[in-house]
């Protein structure tokens, strides 16, 4: 039993992918090429997995800064009290 198996959707795996990426060109596994050349969808995964392994690895988003998220904790605050102020005027509890 020495056949590639595909997984039951039919699409390659991860590392089916990467074993066609290192594979020389002609001298990939002719059933992984094969399913390459048909499949959209592979086609797709393998140029993004091309593309994230030669770019530079993006860094993890950062937080706020502490002065930042006060500034936005008082615009939601400010907006809360014009929403609750409009809803008392609205009900007819303001004059
Ligand atoms: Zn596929």
């Amino acid at each position: 039993m020495g056949e590639v198996t595909a997984p039951p959707s039919g699409c390659l795996t991860d590392a089916q992918l990467a074993e066609l990426h290192a594979a020389p060109p002609g001298q990939a596994p002719e059933a992984l090429a094969r399913h390459l050349a048909t499949c959209e969808r592979c086609q797709a995964r393998a140029l993004f997995g091309a593309q994230r392994a030669s770019g530079p690895k993006k860094p993890p988003p950062e937080f706020p800064s502490l002065r930042r998220t006060f500034f936005y904790a008082l615009l939601v605050l400010v907006a809360m009290a014009a929403f609750f102020w409009s809803l008392a005027k609205l009900s007819g509890q303001l004059h």
